[in-house]
């Protein structure tokens, strides 16, 4: 197995022949997957060395120091955090070689088509058909609160090949190409002003089967990697000391001594004391991972991530009083990613709001942890054994 002095000596090799100082972002970048630097814990030949994950950080650290570009990590966070730990567990060898290299580099951006108008919570709800043709797969349907659809290339896609069987066993998981003519997707715009994310309308799109990821039918299980590894992606993200949502706060404190009372200082030392905690449980969540997939404990960081940056972003409009109340910016963007550095209390408290609604709500994050974490009874289910075409929708 490859240990730390032979991931040194390769990223120094890397260096050595293509100078960050003189090389393109994106050859350095192409440079990087293929000498298996880009997540060395995923086999030869894509992007990895089938090293332990832990040493990731031993390579990170010498590209940073040596002024190497990265991938810009939070752009693509869909295709590296979810799209591709799903096709690296379902995929074919052909569909690994194809996919998984433009998505570390950024050069193709993911999204995920999964929530629907009536079916987000219960996603096994949801009835995009894909219906087979020959070699395709013809889709129809609508998707809803699709982050990033407007700048991605590629989708993954869950739909209902077979209504006759109940829901969870009637689901196909596909790739779909973006710029197929019968996708549409239009803006949708969030409370903070802004349209991060869209409604995604599939007529007639015309998917080969060679875009199947995973078995007919299988589609619910290859969608538990999805979900699993994006509860992880959204809360148990690496932070430095003070990354999150407590940073800004924290300087707006040491910088602004006549905004401080007694109390916002007694509630201001919880929530850093939390975020601190939280940060360094997430870091052993990551290093859990090293054994393999994510399971449903990501999903206690996703809850602890989402309450805290709401109770601190509510501190943070408090502390400043009424110039909490201004708004830095309510023109439509169509930002690319989210991004709260350099924006304002305002924007961080509204968009905060969506934290325990996406990568699924609070609530029903806590029901995983109790059933599949705590061990504790199930909810009731009708549904179960009822074939998808006879629910009551
Ligand atoms: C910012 C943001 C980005 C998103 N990005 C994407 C994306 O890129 N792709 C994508 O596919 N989806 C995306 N989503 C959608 C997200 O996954 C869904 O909104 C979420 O799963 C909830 O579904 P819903 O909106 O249909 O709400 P519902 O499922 O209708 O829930 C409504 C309310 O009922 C509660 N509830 C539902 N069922 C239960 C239960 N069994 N027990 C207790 N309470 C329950 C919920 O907690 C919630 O409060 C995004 C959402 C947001 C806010």
């Amino acid at each position: 197995m490859t240990g730390t002095e032979e991931l040194l000596s390769r990223t120094r090799e890397l260096l050595a022949a293509h100078p960050p100082a003189t090389t393109g972002r994106l050859d350095f970048l192409r440079a990087r997957f293929d000498a298996g630097l880009a997540w060395v814990h995923y086999p030869e030949g894509l992007g990895g060395l089938g090293a332990p994950r832990s040493l990731q950080a031993v390579v990170d650290a010498e590209l940073e120091a040596a002024g190497a570009p990265d991938n810009d990590p939070r752009r693509i966070g869909i295709g590296l955090g979810m799209a591709a730990p799903t096709i690296l567990q379902y995929g074919t060898e052909e569909q690994k070689r194809r996919y998984l290299r433009p998505l570390w580099t950024g050069e193709e951006v993911w999204c995920q088509l999964f929530s629907e108008p009536g079916a987000g919570s219960d996603l096994a709800a949801l009835g995009t058909r894909a219906v087979r043709e020959g070699d395709d797969w013809v889709v129809n349907g609508q998707k809803v609160w699709t982050s990033s659809a407007h700048v991605a290339r590629w989708a993954i896609l869950i739909a209902r090949t077979d209504p006759e069987v109940p829901k969870h066993r009637g689901i196909t998981y596909f790739v779909c190409d973006m710029t197929d003519p019968g996708v549409e997707v239009r803006p949708l715009r969030q409370i903070t002003g802004e349209a991060e994310f869209n409604e995604v309308f599939l007529t007639d799109v015309r998917i080969p089967d060679s875009r199947r990821l995973g078995a007919v039918g299988e589609g619910w299980k290859v969608a538990q990697t999805t979900l699993n590894n994006e509860r992880v992606a959204i809360g148990g993200m690496r932070l430095p000391r003070e990354g999150g949502m407590i940073g800004p706060i924290s300087k707006t404190w040491r910088e602004r001594p006549e905004l401080r009372t007694h109390d916002l200082h007694q509630r201001l030392l919880k929530l850093w004391v939390e975020s601190e905690v939280s940060r360094l449980t997430a870091e052993r969540l990551r290093q859990q991972l090293v054994a393999g997939q994510p399971g449903p404990e990501g999903a206690g960081m996703k809850l602890a991530f989402a309450r805290l940056n709401q109770e601190i972003s509510g501190l943070e409009v408090e502390l400043l009083g009424e110039e909490g109340l201004l708004y830095d910016d309510w023109t439509m963007r169509r930002p690319e990613l989210v991004d709260f550095t350099g924006r304002d209390a305002g924007y961080r408290y509204l968009r905060s709001k969506g934290n325990s609604i996406e990568g699924g709500t609070s609530e029903v994050l806590l029901n995983i942890v109790a059933e599949r974490v705590l061990g504790l009874p199930a909810e009731p289910r009708t549904d179960k054994d009822v074939a998808w075409k006879d629910l009551a929708r």
